[in-house]
C-alpha cells in the first residue's frame, strides 16, 4: 500500500500538470478521465508502479489537450469513423503515452524507475488488445446495427 506521504507527492505532481488525483480505482493500475482533467491511481501497487500509472495517466490527459492520438482521446459522440480510428490507432497511443510518461518520469522522479504498461511482448500487451479492440468492434457494430449508414 502506499502510504500518506506518497499520494500527496502524486496530488502534488497532478498540480504540476493541472491534474487533479484521486485514488478511486481499484480494478486497474490507474484511469484517466480526459474530460475533467482526473486521473485515479491505483494504492494497492509498489512506489514504482504507483508512480509510473501516475504519469501514465497524466499522459493520456497531455494527449487529450494537445490533440495526439484524436480519436483514442476522444471524448464525445461516438461515430463509425472515430471507432475505427481509435482501433487503428488504441496500440500505437498507448506506448506513445508510455515513452512520454517515462521521461517525464525521470525528470520529476529520477530515483523511481518507470514501468512500462503496454509491450506486445507481454501478457497485458495482448491482453490489453484483445480486450479493447473487441470491446470497439463491439460498439462499431451495434452502432451499424443502430443507425445504419445511409
Ligand atoms: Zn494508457
Amino acid at each position: 500500500m502506499i502510504s500518506q506521504e506518497l499520494k500527496n507527492k502524486a496530488k502534488q505532481i497532478g498540480r504540476e500538470y493541472n491534474v487533479q488525483v484521486n485514488f478511486r480505482v481499484k480494478r486497474f493500475s490507474g484511469l484517466a478521465y480526459e474530460d475533467t482533467s482526473t486521473v485515479s491511481i491505483n494504492t494497492n501497487r509498489t512506489e514504482d508502479k504507483f508512480f509510473s500509472a501516475l504519469f501514465h495517466e497524466i499522459g493520456h490527459i497531455h494527449c487529450f489537450r494537445n490533440g495526439i492520438f484524436p480519436a483514442y482521446h476522444y471524448t464525445g459522440m461516438l461515430t463509425l469513423e472515430i471507432a475505427k480510428e481509435f482501433k487503428k490507432t488504441a496500440f500505437k497511443a498507448e506506448c506513445w503515452v508510455d515513452k512520454w510518461a517515462k521521461k517525464e518520469m525521470e525528470k520529476k522522479l529520477p530515483l523511481s524507475v518507470y514501468e512500462i504498461s503496454y509491450d506486445l511482448k507481454t501478457k497485458k500487451g495482448k491482453e490489453f488488445l484483445d480486450k479493447y479492440y473487441q470491446a470497439w468492434y463491439k460498439k462499431i457494430e451495434k452502432y451499424e446495427l443502430e443507425r445504419p449508414l445511409p
